[in-house]
């Protein structure tokens, strides 16, 4: 087979008509100095702005882009599970439109991949203009879902990174929907490594990840790889159970030596409004999960493509055989 491609370069995007000229721009002056066949997929989600429209105009001038049109916005993870499935590369990059992620990083992952690594993932040794807020609940979340798991999942990287053909394969075999696809990378395995860079300010635009997104992502990330929620939750309950216990043998007592009634109305108020708490917390971790299991047991595509645009040209330039 001649002609294949080599590097298929996945770019999730969601509303993101301020920057898709930019990011096209900069990652083409990188793919341009290997001198090896590439593609890049951008997987539109469902945005809502002109983007599409700007992509569609790329396409026509470039057969080394593609363009994934979803049908709605199914998410961020969907959108790179998608060029994954799509992808035809031996080695596939994912990368944000937003230039967060510099993609003269990209160079610097070629050069490990090449060595013999299978995962080269971006570490991000520093983050530049994102608010304090995000800064503190990344580090924190990262930090707390690392040691809830045994899967070494490795803290302060995001989707940013480069998977040999093979990753690819093994990703694309596991089934579930609710998908924390970093984490799914730690889970396959294989020979990893590390480039780090530093996560600049977004070029235009705001994130597209408000805190309902952020939150979605963290539980879908803690309930696919821990069950210590679910668990702590019953050690928890043992215990105020054994505090209740004592408080109440130790409230009766007091009370039949002291001649007093049994009854003491604020004890009672405080230690039921703590209970209910607790029963209401442990519901809701159980809710988190089954939800999930919800999700699973309906099988469900992970997302609907409404069109698909130079696949045949790609398909036709690189994947003949000859
Ligand atoms: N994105 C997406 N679907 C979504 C949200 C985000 O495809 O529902 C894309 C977005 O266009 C960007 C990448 O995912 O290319 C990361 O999003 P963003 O930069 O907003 O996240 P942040 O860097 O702020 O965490
Ligand atoms: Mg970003």
């Amino acid at each position: 087979m001649i002609n294949k491609i080599i590097y298929s370069i996945i770019v999730p995007v969601y509303n993101e008509e301020l920057v898709i000229n930019e990011s096209y721009k900069r990652l083409k002056e990188v793919m341009d100095t290997i001198k090896e066949n590439y593609e890049i997929i951008f997987i539109n989600d469902g945005s809502k702005d002109s983007t599409r429209e700007k992509i569609d105009a790329i396409c026509k001038n470039d057969e080394n882009i593609r363009l994934v049109n979803f049908s709605r916005n199914f998410g961020h993870q969907a959108a790179i599970t998608a060029g994954m499935d799509v992808a035809k590369g031996d080695a596939i990059v994912v990368i944000d439109a937003d230039l967060q992620d510099p993609p003269e990083v990209i160079l610097k992952m070629i050069k490990k991949w090449k060595e013999g690594y299978e995962v080269v993932y971006g570490k991000r040794a520093k983050r530049e203009g994102e608010s304090l807020f995000k800064k503190i609940t990344a580090k924190t979340f990262y930090r707390l879902l690392k040691s809830m798991t045994s899967v070494d999942i490795p803290v302060d990287t995001g989707d940013f990174r480069l998977i040999d053909r093979k990753v690819c394969e093994a990703l694309k075999s596991l089934p579930e929907k609710n998908r924390y696809v970093r984490g799914l990378v730690s889970w396959v395995g294989y020979k990893q490594t590390a480039v780090e860079f530093v996560r600049h300010e977004r070029f235009a635009g705001e994130t597209k990840y408000p805190l309902k997104k952020m939150l979605k992502l963290a539980f879908d990330g803690i309930t696919s790889f821990s069950y210590k929620p679910l668990t702590i939750t019953s050690y928890v309950g043992g215990m105020i159970f054994g505090f209740g216990l004592i408080g109440l043998m130790f409230e009766t007592t007091k009370s039949i030596i002291n001649h007093q009634s049994l009854l003491n109305l604020g004890l009672l108020l405080t230690t039921n409004l703590m209970m209910f708490g607790l029963i209401f917390l442990s519901f809701g971790i159980m809710g988190q999960y089954i939800g999930r299991i919800f999700d699973e047991s309906k099988n469900r595509p992970m997302y609907i493509i409404d069109s698909n645009i130079n696949y045949r040209k790609v398909e036709q330039k690189y994947e003949i055989s000859v």
